[in-house]
């Protein structure tokens, strides 16, 4: 006969395990889920035609017209991998005052507005996020990765570098500061080589700083994410960092230097000032925020225009989606898809690869997530309408699905519930 410890410990065991079970990795289990499509962007540039995708657990099995049965019908639809933003600041709220909160607070309030961006982030059909950064980026990430906790897969930098010129501390400091991201969960590294655009955009970093924290990030393993305007582009390339944020006021010569190091770009065409403009009161007088710089940014929305046209006559260069999503701006991460064709003369189909194969493999995952092919994680959303004819049908988003869990699938025509909403 067991013992009475011995049940005990099996029951709390049990409970534990029943308690610790997320609900959406349960569903989950193995599960066979057959997918019909009658059109579907595989990622990389192609469209499928009536095909079924054929999902077991967390993974795409493969990709059988003659697949069965049907559990979800996204025929009428466009079907594609669940999209990549490289670039939101997940935990960056206003805060209940109406006003700029920022990304740093603690408070149960901060925290609940953290989880609200995943959720509506990810109902905005984008599966994987690299914020960049702060600390509170890892409990959010890690939440989310256990499966207890609905959201985007959560990449981070934890805390940038963001200190200038001699206060950025020597190489070897500048070192150190790299593996002390690393040691505190970073999956990538951000640093800052320019002012913001609203003191001007001037260099903050020496040529043998930014090698430094680019060539110690490599050695550790880690991605460079660069902020950086007008000569900070070419210094962050000729320091082998991985991606250039912003971009702003790089000339044609810079952007073809970028195309030759394989360097990608990550310009944002619009969302991230339109947003600002549309919150102005709320970020007016909070740090960083003065009507002078403000005024500024209106001026930059137009040259961020030229800079992705320009991109896009730089044969061979690996331009990337990434937003700036930040307070006022999450869940709404895809109006860049319309503000990059619309005002950057991107072509809709580069627009989407952008977000899904190509930003895959800035973040070195092409081989999980970005694409629609057997292996990889099933990442699916579904649009209603074609975004190939009319990019605008990217915030019809009606079906999500993350690692092989539905999270969204509403009727056709619904007005998607999150597109006006600014948490
Ligand atoms: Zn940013």
């Amino acid at each position: 006969m067991p013992s009475l410890k011995f049940i005990a410990c099996l029951l709390s065991v049990l409970s534990a395990c029943a308690m610790a079970k997320p609900i959406f990795a349960q569903s989950s289990a193995q599960k066979r889920i057959v997918i019909a499509a009658s059109a579907a962007l595989d990622g990389k540039g192609r469209v499928l035609h009536d095909t079924r995708i054929v999902v077991e657990g967390s993974t795409i099995v493969a990709l059988d017209p003659k697949a069965g049965p049907v559990d979800y019908d996204l025929r009428g639809l466009t079907v594609l991998p669940g999209w990549i933003d490289a670039h939101v600041h997940i935990t960056w709220s206003f805060g209940k005052d109406g006003k700029n909160a920022g990304m740093d607070g603690t408070a149960p309030d901060d925290n609940y507005r953290a989880a609200s961006n995943a959720w509506v982030t990810l109902m905005a059909g984008f599966t994987t996020v690299q914020s960049v950064g702060s600390p509170n980026d890892i409990p959010l990430r890690d939440a989310i990765a256990r499966g207890v906790f609905p959201g985007p897969r959560i990449l981070t930098a934890v805390e940038p570098l963001t200190q200038q010129g001699e206060k950025a501390g020597t190489p070897e400091e500048i070192r150190a500061y790299v593996r002390k991201q690393k040691e505190a969960g970073a999956d990538v590294i951000k640093i800052f080589a320019s002012q913001s655009i609203r003191q001007g955009g001037g260099l903050t970093l020496s040529q043998e700083q930014l090698n430094a924290a680019c060539d110690e990030a490599k050695k550790q393993g880690l991605r460079t994410l660069v902020h950086a305007y007008k000569d900070a582009v070419r210094a962050a390339t000729l320091a082998g960092c991985t991606e250039v944020e912003h971009g702003t006021l790089a000339t044609a010569d810079d952007l073809k230097l970028m195309a030759e190091k394989g360097t990608y770009l990550d310009p944002q065409a619009g969302l991230v000032i339109e947003n600002y403009v549309l919150n102005k009161d709320k970020f007016l007088g909070t740090p960083g925020y003065t009507a002078e710089g403000m005024a500024v940014m209106e001026n930059v929305l137009s040259m961020n225009h030229e800079l992705v046209q320009s991109a896009v006559r730089t044969p061979g260069l690996k331009v990337v989606f990434g937003t700036d999503a930040l307070a006022g701006s999450h869940g709404r991460n895809a109006e860049e898809f319309i503000d990059r064709v619309r005002d950057g003369g991107v072509e809709p189909m580069a627009a989407m690869i952008s977000a899904n194969s190509l930003g895959a493999e800035a973040l070195g995952m092409a081989d999980q997530i970005g694409s629609i092919a057997p292996g990889l994680q099933a990442d699916i959303i579904a649009l209603d309408g074609d975004p190939l004819k009319d990019i605008t049908a990217v915030r019809h988003v009606v079906f999500v699905m993350k690692g092989g869990i539905v999270y969204k699938n509403v009727a056709r025509e619904a007005i998607p519930v999150y597109a006006g909403v600014q948490p």
